[in-house]
């Protein structure tokens, strides 16, 4: 992968009206912290750092061929990255009741692109596409056949990430990802996995919505559904304290009571805190249950991908991750530590690879656009 000439983010967590920007070109960076009302001024200060500034990297903006975006619902349409008109927003506004959190942000940069670098094509990149074609046994709950009908269906999330990820490991074996199967653990904030079988998804652990399947840093992952119903019925909650229960409350920062940083649960696991201790062993065991789940949809293993956050840092995660595996002759070296680089970190005459890949997908995003255009 090239190395980007260019990149920047933005922080909104800082006070009402304060945004901190940071972006870094031309072998400079620069952070400041700006006085931002809305998303679209914030972007524009953002696109401003790659003509002006230390970390000028064009002469002008209307150097910039094309903005690829990821988005993160595209429904039952839109199982292919696709030229944005006006079409496609309508689309994406009308899948917001799928993903309240996600699309309507989505939409919002795309019009703010609109607005600061007029009319330049863009390309959306769905979260939801490369589950898109996953067996109709895989994707449908055993609710009501009206479910099906009302596209209430296994959708998944993280798709462009395990793609990326997939292909890498491929290229890493030297095999062709056709001949493959992939177990990818995208372990982040949000949390998934994906049984990538011959290129393609053929299962994924989160659903309808990005709530489903393992642990992760503030949502529970997938609960006994009859827990909703008592407590809709004994605690009266309605369905805004739910969502907040389940998608802000739970998972390591409910279970700890401190953060749902993955590192400061470990460091007080370490101190000797109990329910940092729980934390951590539930979100293992529910990892190893579902790695389980997905080796069984494909039927057989190469190699298991860690990534994200979480997947490419801890050495703690993939050991106790892949101790339930060295039945299947998962077998990791006994120094394991994190690099910049990916690394293989099963030893030479592990049955199973076990790949540490780093997630690229900006890179993935930029190679959807210049694909499609
Ligand atoms: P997002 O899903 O929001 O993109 P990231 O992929 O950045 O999130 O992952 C965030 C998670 O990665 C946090 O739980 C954080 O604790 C965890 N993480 C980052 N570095 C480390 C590390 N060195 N060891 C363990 N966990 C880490």
């Amino acid at each position: 992968m090239p190395e980007p000439l260019w990149r920047a983010a933005l922080d909104w967590t800082h006070q009402q009206g304060q945004v901190e920007l940071s972006a870094s070109g031309a072998g400079e960076s620069v952070q400041q912290v700006l006085p931002i009302a809305d998303k679209a001024e914030g972007l524009e200060a953002m696109v401003k750092t790659l003509v002006d500034g230390p970390t000028q990297v064009l002469d002008s903006l209307s150097d910039i061929d094309a903005v690829g975006h990821r988005v993160v619902h595209g429904g039952r349409e839109y199982i292919d990255s696709v030229r944005i008109d006006d079409q496609v927003k309508a689309a994406i506004q009308r899948l917001i009741p799928l993903a309240p959190a996600h699309n309507p942000a989505n939409l919002q940069g795309i019009e703010a692109m609109e607005g600061i670098l007029g009319d330049i094509p863009q390309v959306a990149v769905f979260d939801t596409a490369f589950h898109a074609r996953m067996p109709e046994a895989a994707a449908t709950y055993p609710g009501p056949y009206a479910w099906v009908e009302q596209g209430i269906r296994r959708y998944g999330f993280h798709g462009i990430s395990h793609q990326y990820v997939a292909q890498r490991a491929a290229d890493m074996v030297g095999r062709d990802l056709a001949d493959l199967k992939l177990l990818t653990c995208h372990l982040g904030n949000g949390c998934s996995l994906a049984a990538v079988k011959g290129g393609l998804s053929v299962d994924t652990t989160m659903g309808f919505t990005p709530l489903e399947g393992l642990m992760m840093g503030s949502r529970s992952g997938s609960v006994d559904p009859g827990i909703l119903i008592y407590l809709i019925r004994q605690e009266g909650y309605s369905a805004d304290q739910l969502d907040t229960l389940l998608n802000k409350e739970s998972g390591l920062k409910g279970l700890s009571g401190l953060s749902n940083d993955m590192r400061s649960v470990v460091e007080a696991m370490e101190q000797g805190n109990e329910r940092a201790r729980l934390a951590v062993d539930v979100f293992i065991h529910r990892l190893r249950r579902e790695m389980g789940g997905m080796i069984a949809s494909l039927g057989g293993l190469e190699a298991v991908v860690f990534t994200a956050g979480i997947g490419e840092n801890s050495p703690l995660v993939w050991q106790r991750a892949c101790e339930g595996f060295e039945f299947l002759g998962v077998r990791l070296k006994d120094e394991l530590g994190r690099a910049k680089e990916d690394q293989d970190i099963a030893v030479a005459d592990s049955r199973v690879r076990a790949l540490v890949i780093h997630t690229q997908e900006e890179w993935a995003i930029a190679q959807a656009c210049i694909g499609l255009l």
